[in-house]
């Protein structure tokens, strides 16, 4: 545990506040998580790497995080205001597949894109479908409490039962645009131009692919409702921290917070984490126009995904991020360089564990400063430059790499695999080598016989073939 406080930008008092969750020393944290219709886009998870920092800074200073995590794979229309299809039965129709492979499919391709970018998977991830009883009986509760009514065969969430509906997205009425599209026709079953739909049993399309029966039809849950019963089920009724990107402010998590207050009767989860948008030139990035930026396509072109992460540690969370391949660029040299000079630390010195301790602590206060990835990676250069031992600088970049999750402790690891420094690793590699050597004598394979000397004899081994066997020692 590091004796620090963090502080947070929280979006439903509008102001950076000291981070004390409900319960000493325990989080409960729920993340909105990706709809499975498509891969997800470098934008995507730019949200997903400032949250899983985020997590793992808390872990880093002495809480214990329970993180719940949805898969969205049914009920996310395609506008946010209940009209258009369902992103999954669109999916499913762009690739001829049925919706359960297009979420199979993409819930796999997602969680190997977090790999990837060492996004720690959440300690529990639920899909939708799996929940339709709990989703119908929240509703119930809805129904029973008069939050919610039946309309037009859907049931709908009434806003106006709220005393503060806009209590996290600070939007007036009259400015907002949701509910009605431009171009779609206004859903005339709402009472209020907020209300939103809990569950669907006629929608604006017939061909809905996953549907269950309810009290009220065979149907599908509405987007909004999954979020609040997934992060109940796992987490109970009081959470500590809810992240998303900030498109998800209005209406998703404006939504999550009506329903799931109107169901609880009390407030609901104290702190909301918003990562704000990676955008290209043309504006927000975006699966449907111009370049799809994937991880994969990033890989194509011979980028270390690790380099993206590095790219986003860079830049604060709370601030829009322009991306293009230039920017990329620029930040390879960097990330090159910092590898290098962890990789080229050696083992001497012993281990300084106040200047670890001094440099763990600075770090856990840059990161407890709203999220300051960008100082908190300057602490690691400046344990790098300091004047202690390469033992202690090892044992720092290995304890920071936690959190920034850079691929530095492994890096750590493949210089150790190179030039082994414990006795028994050394003299397990050199005796491989030679038993590697006779057996390429032994097939004739002198070249091969000549390069293992020439191994050895670059790390200063040296052998003596003698009637008993192959002796060696270092110089
Ligand atoms: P979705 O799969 O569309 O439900 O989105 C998954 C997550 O990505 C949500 O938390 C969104 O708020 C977030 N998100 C969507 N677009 C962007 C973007 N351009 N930059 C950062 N985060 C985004
Ligand atoms: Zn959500």
């Amino acid at each position: 545990m590091i004796e620090t406080k963090t502080y947070l930008y929280n979006t439903l008092s509008k102001r950076v506040e000291e981070f004390i969750p409900n319960e000493e020393r325990k989080v409960a944290m729920y993340t909105c998580g990706p709809t499975v219709y498509h891969f997800a886009h470098i934008g995507n998870l730019r949200s997903y790497i400032m949250e899983d920092v985020l997590e793992k800074h808390l872990r880093f200073v002495g809480y214990d995080v329970k993180r719940v995590m949805n898969i969205t794979d049914v009920g996310h229309l395609s506008s946010d205001g209940d009209t258009g299809e369902d992103k999954m039965l669109a999916g499913a129709k762009r690739e001829h597949k049925s919706v359960m492979d297009i979420a199979r499919f993409y819930t796999d391709a997602f969680m190997q894109d977090c790999e990837k970018l060492r996004i720690k998977r959440p300690d529990v991830v639920e899909p939708a479908t799996n929940c339709i009883p709990e989703f119908i009986h929240m509703i119930e509760v809805l129904l029973e409490k008069g939050y919610a009514y039946v309309a037009g065969e859907n049931v709908y969430f009434d806003t106006s039962k709220l005393e503060n509906y806009y209590v996290l997205s600070a939007q007036k009425e009259d400015e907002l645009k949701v509910g009605v599209r431009e171009d779609v026709e206004e859903d005339t079953n709402k009472r209020n131009k907020t209300d939103f739909v809990l569950w669907f049993t006629k929608s604006k399309f017939d061909n809905q692919e996953l549907k269950w029966d309810s009290p009220w039809g065979v149907g599908y849950p509405g987007w909004h409702i999954e979020c609040s019963c997934i992060s109940m089920k796992h987490l109970g009724e009081y959470m500590d921290i809810h992240c998303g990107g900030v498109d998800n402010i209005f209406p998703h998590h404006t939504n999550e917070i009506a329903q799931s207050e109107a169901y609880v009767g009390h407030k609901w989860c104290n702190y909301w984490f918003h990562v704000n948008h990676l955008n290209t030139k043309s504006g927000k990035m975006s699966k449907s126009k111009g370049e799809f930026l994937t991880v994969s396509l990033m890989e194509e072109k011979g980028y270390d995904p690790m380099v993206y992460r590095y790219f986003c540690l860079l830049s604060h969370y709370r601030k829009p991020l322009e991306f293009s391949w230039e920017a990329l660029d620029n930040v390879v040299a960097a990330y090159e360089k910092l590898k290098k000079r962890v990789v080229n630390l050696s083992r001497e010195g012993d281990i300084d564990e106040a200047a670890v301790a001094l440099y763990e602590k600075q770090f856990a206060e840059a990161m407890g400063n709203d999220i300051n990835t960008s100082s908190a990676i300057t602490v690691l250069y400046d344990a790098l430059k300091a004047d202690i031992s390469d033992a202690s600088k090892r044992k720092i970049v290995a304890r920071l790499d936690e959190v920034l999750s850079l691929g530095l402790k492994e890096a750590l690891e493949q210089e150790a695999e190179s030039a082994p420094a414990a006795d028994d690793e050394l003299t397990a590699y050199v005796e491989r080598m030679i038993e590697e050597r006779k057996a390429a004598k032994k097939e004739k394979n002198f070249a091969r016989a000549d390069e293992i000397r020439d191994e050895l004899a670059a790390k200063g081994i040296t052998l003596k073939d003698t009637r008993e066997g192959t002796l060696w020692s270092i110089q």
